[in-house]
């Protein structure tokens, strides 16, 4: 089974060809980067009706020469969550070329295909996911046939939280990196005093967290002459506190000893640090996938559009509208009853 992915839903124009029997992913991607500010959705939409067409035909002419012209068993895409003026240049590409190559077409939910890389990856039977992307944040566990929700922002995604405060500052988009470089020039070593951590809101509740008071309060510490660096260490700090607080209360919750990241703030060292050892302390096993399948990307939608392809998951045009606001936990999940045990 080999499937050539497309991804679009914010930043990300992104090909990937799946081969399914060797487990290779070659992945083409063009990121949109707004020249000041955050993402603009009209200029992301143009980015990828620019963009889409040439990371597919990329991919498209690499797959050709290496299996010849029966190379692509079916086309999957990204559905949503996501900007519905990105996601429908993404769906319009991928009926196209499904109908041109006359193969079926697989909707793929960008979350759970956030989730589903690092199950894949790690080969683990049954892991709860801690997506930290830029516009989403939840804690994913399977139970009876589905993604259920075990807690998730209350307001801003975790990426978009950072970036917020780095747009206050005046550092292009995306912040994250840039957030992680400055915190790391304060260092880590706490023990010592090396750092002063700045007090800013920490909300969990239950399962749930907030972010928006954070980003607020980060910004409100720069305006009054906070070194930027301090801020980013104790931005960093508090925010990937919250999100191993609840990732060890869904693993206690569900009982799992397993965990995996997705998301492109899962890209950040320290996240990993801090989920590495929680996992660790309580003896559970952490995978965090390659950094190329964190970030946006059309391996992850091929990955997981392959598994739903040999499933019998395949979804008719007529049937194939996006849906910006595609939750996870609305995703009946066929593929995993098919995987060898
Ligand atoms: P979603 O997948 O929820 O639709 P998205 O489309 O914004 O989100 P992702 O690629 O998952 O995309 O994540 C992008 C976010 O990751 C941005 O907010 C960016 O600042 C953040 N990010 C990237 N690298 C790092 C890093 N090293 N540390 C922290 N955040 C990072």
């Amino acid at each position: 089974m080999r499937v050539l992915g497309i991804e679009g839903t914010a930043w990300c124009a992104s090909a990937a060809l799946h081969d399914a029997e060797t487990d290779s992913t070659l992945i083409e991607s063009d990121p949109y980067e707004p020249d000041s500010g955050g993402i603009h959705p009209r200029e992301a939409a143009e980015h990828m009706s620019e963009a889409v067409p040439e990371v597919v035909e990329t991919v498209l002419d690499a797959a050709e020469a290496e299996y010849g012209p029966d190379a692509i068993d079916a086309v999957a895409f990204s559905r949503g969550p996501g900007l519905g003026p990105c996601l429908r240049t993404v769906g319009t590409a991928a009926r196209s070329l499904a109908g041109a190559l006359d193969v079926p077409l697989v909707g793929v939910n960008h979350m759970v295909a956030h989730l589903e890389i690092g199950r894949h990856e790690s080969g683990f039977s049954n892991p709860v996911c801690l997506n930290a992307s830029g516009a989403n944040a939840h804690l994913l566990g399977y139970h009876d046939g589905r993604y259920r929700v075990l807690g998730e922002t209350m307001d801003a995604g975790v990426g978009n939280a950072i970036d917020k405060f780095t747009r206050h500052v005046g550092w292009t988009h995306p912040g994250g990196p840039k957030v992680e470089a400055a915190a790391a020039e304060v260092g880590t070593d706490r023990g010592s005093g090396a750092a002063d951590l700045l007090e800013l809101p920490y909300v969990v509740k239950g399962m749930d967290f907030s972010f928006s008071g954070i980003s607020s309060a980060a910004n409100d510490a720069y305006d009054a002459g906070e070194p930027v660096e301090e801020i980013c260490f104790s931005l960093q700090e508090h925010v990937f506190a919250m999100l191993t607080e609840v990732s060890e209360r869904a693993l206690s919750l569900t009982g799992a000893d397993e965990l995996v990241l997705g998301g492109g703030v899962g890209q950040n060292d320290r996240l990993r640090e801090m989920l590495a050892e929680m996992c660790a302390a309580r003896g559970a096993a952490f995978h965090a996938p390659d950094p190329r399948y964190l970030r946006d990307n059309a391996g992850m939608i091929a990955v997981l559009g392959a598994k739903m392809a040999a499933a019998g998951d395949t979804i008719a045009i007529r049937e194939s509208r996006i849906d910006p606001n595609f939750r996870p936990d609305e995703v009946p999940v066929t593929w995993r009853d098919a995987e060898p045990s």
